[in-house]
C-alpha cells in the first residue's frame, strides 16, 4: 500500500497529495509538497509521525508559513500542519498553555481577556505559537522565549517529552529546538495587568508597523540585523530599494522586506536575496545572514 493510502486509512484528519505550498506561505510561492498532512488531534499526530518514520518519509512542520521560502520544486516527503490538531488554550493563574497551532494574535487577545500582559510586543507577527517558539520571534525589545517556562515536544518517532526554557537556548531569532522535533504546546508565564492598557499598547505598535512596514505579500524581515546595525539600513545604503527580480522586489518602505506579486516564483525571491547579499557585502563588507528559512528541493 502506498504511503498516501496508508495515511488515509489510518488517520481521520486531512491528507493531500501534491499540495502547492504557495497556498500555505505568506510569500505565496513554493512548489508542491508530496504529502500535506493535517492530523485531527495530538494522538493522531503521533500515529501519523510513527507511520512516516516506519515508511522512511521525512517531514517538515509548518505553522502559518510566514517565515519560510519554499523552493519551486516543492518538498519531498510530508508537510505537517498543526493548526487543526493543536489549537488549544488553557489558563491557570498567570500560566497559559497554548497549543503550537494557535495563532499568536489569538493567544495575545485571549491573554488580555484574562488581564495577562507581556506578549503585546508580538502583535502583528503573523505566526503560530509553534513557529514563534521555534524561531524565538520578537519585536520592540521583546522575544517569545522570555515568557516561555517550558515546551512540550514530540520526536520523529512520535514520543513526547518536555524541555524547560533554559534548555532551549533561546537567543536572537533562534532556539536549539531540533529540526526533527515537533513543538506541541508552550507553557507561558505572564504578568497580571490591565487588559485595556495592553490593547492600547497594541494599537500603538500596530500603528508603528503600518507606518514603517509595507503591506502586501512578504515574509517579514529577510535578514537578521547584524551586531550594531540594521539590515534594512545597509540594504537601503547600498541603493537597493525597489530592486526587482521577476515578480519579487525589495520594498521601498522597508528595505529588509521582499514583496512578491502574483506570478512570482521562489527562484525570483532567492535570486533577489542573493543579489542583495552580494551588493551589501560589496558596499559595506557585511555578510547578511538570513532570518527567513529557505526549505524544499534544491
Ligand atoms: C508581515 C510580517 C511581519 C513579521 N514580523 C515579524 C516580527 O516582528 N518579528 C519576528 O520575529 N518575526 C516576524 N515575522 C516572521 C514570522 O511571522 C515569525 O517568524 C513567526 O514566528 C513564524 O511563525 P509561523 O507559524 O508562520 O512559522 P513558519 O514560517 O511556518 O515556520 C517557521 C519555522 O518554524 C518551524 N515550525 C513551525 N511550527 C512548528 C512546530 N509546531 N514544531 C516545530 N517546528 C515548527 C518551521 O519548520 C520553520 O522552521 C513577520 C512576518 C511577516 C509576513
Amino acid at each position: 500500500m502506498d504511503i498516501y493510502r496508508r495515511l488515509m486509512k489510518e488517520m481521520e484528519g486531512e491528507i493531500r497529495r501534491d499540495e502547492p505550498m504557495s497556498a500555505h506561505t505568506w510569500l505565496g510561492v513554493g512548489g508542491p509538497a508530496d504529502l500535506f498532512v493535517s492530523p485531527r488531534d495530538r494522538d493522531e499526530l503521533a500515529r501519523g509521525v510513527a507511520i512516516l518514520a516506519e515508511e522512511g518519509i521525512p517531514f517538515l512542520v509548518i505553522g502559518n508559513g510566514s517565515n519560510v521560502v519554499v523552493r519551486d520544486k516543492g518538498i519531498r516527503g510530508a508537510v505537517l500542519t498543526l493548526t487543526r490538531a493543536l489549537n488549544t488554550f488553557a489558563i491557570d493563574g498567570r500560566i497559559i498553555r497554548a497549543g503550537a497551532g494557535m495563532g499568536l494574535s489569538r493567544l495575545i487577545d485571549s491573554s488580555l481577556d484574562h488581564s495577562l500582559r507581556g506578549l503585546e510586543f508580538a502583535a502583528g507577527i503573523p505566526g503560530t505559537v509553534g513557529g514563534a517558539v521555534k524561531v524565538n520571534a520578537g519585536s520592540h525589545g521583546g522575544e517569545i522565549g522570555g515568557s516561555i517556562r517550558s515546551v512540550d515536544l514530540m520526536d520523529a518517532s512520535g514520543e513526547t517529552f518536555a524541555r524547560r526554557a533554559e534548555d532551549l537556548g533561546f537567543s536572537y531569532r533562534t532556539s536549539l529546538i531540533s529540526r526533527d522535533w515537533i513543538i506541541l504546546e508552550a507553557e507561558i508565564e505572564l504578568e497580571e495587568g490591565d487588559g485595556e492598557e495592553g490593547r492600547r499598547r497594541i494599537a500603538e505598535l500596530l500603528g508603528e508597523r503600518r507606518r514603517t512596514q509595507p503591506t502586501g505579500r512578504s515574509a517579514g524581515c529577510i535578514f537578521r540585523n547584524p551586531k550594531g546595525a540594521a539590515a534594512g539600513m545597509l540594504i537601503d545604503r547600498a541603493g537597493l530599494k525597489g530592486l526587482r527580480v521577476g515578480g519579487a522586489r525589495v520594498s521601498e518602505r522597508h528595505a529588509n522586506f521582499i514583496l512578491t506579486e502574483p506570478g512570482a516564483s521562489a527562484d525570483d525571491v532567492i535570486d533577489l536575496i542573493t543579489q542583495v547579499r552580494e551588493q551589501v557585502e560589496r558596499r559595506s563588507g557585511v555578510e547578511l545572514e538570513l532570518e527567513v528559512e529557505i526549505v524544499g528541493q534544491d
